[in-house]
């Protein structure tokens, strides 16, 4: 399997700032999520595997979607000093632009990685948040990804952009394509499986980060 860290593009092995306080629930999920409750208090929710680092650093890593969270509650709160205002509501935009600026940051490191790999070109990059497709190729090679893909473990991440680089070599889901696609990725089918069962969830609009 191939594993990159580009989340983590610092290669940092020492903590960062330890800004934030938050109530850890651990519970048998995938990924990590972070909620802001009304009173501006952070919940983060983790598996069990992942060790209380790495939640530490995503919880660093999303510090000013998180800033920008907390401050917004808390002006709400003092604002309107009523319980049900439809803060997630609001709030799903920003959670969007935030998985898409993720995207942004994270994804042309892998295609640039992956393409070469595959042994092709590319054109141009698109992050797009839409409900059908994972990711695209044109016949000139522009790429399209989904941002909800920044919900799903990495090696998600890189299943789709080696699908959508082997189409640089196959236009069609033939044989052939396949192939090309195992060349690279031999455990595919087991990623294209995850996505199958867990896509849904991953384009689940909450007011929280993963899920
Ligand atoms: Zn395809």
């Amino acid at each position: 399997m191939i594993r990159l860290d580009h989340r983590d593009g610092s290669a940092d092995p020492f903590p960062m700032s330890y800004m934030y306080d938050y109530e850890l629930v651990r519970s048998r999920r995938r990924t990590i999520s972070i909620e802001i409750d009304k009173e501006g208090r952070i919940k983060v929710r983790a598996p069990y595997n992942v060790s209380s680092l790495a939640v530490k650093r995503f919880v660093d890593e999303k510090s000013e979607w998180i800033e920008r969270n907390v401050l917004k509650m808390k002006d709400r709160m003092a604002k309107l000093g009523e319980e049900d205002a439809d803060i997630a509501e609001t709030s799903t935009d920003e959670l969007l632009e935030s998985l898409a600026e993720d995207a942004r940051r994270v994804i042309p490191h892998r295609v640039a990685y992956y393409a070469k790999i595959v042994g092709v070109d590319y054109g141009r990059i698109t992050i797009r948040h839409q409900r059908t497709r994972w990711g695209s190729c044109s016949f000139k090679g522009n790429l399209n990804f989904n941002c909800y893909l920044m919900r799903a473990p990495e090696e998600i991440l890189d299943y789709v952009i080696v699908h959508e680089l082997c189409h640089r070599l196959e236009m069609n889901h033939s044989e052939r394509f396949w192939k090309e696609v195992a060349r690279v990725m031999p455990d595919y089918k087991e990623r294209r499986k995850w996505l199958r069962v867990h896509g849904d969830e991953l384009m689940k609009r909450r007011f929280d980060y993963g899920q």
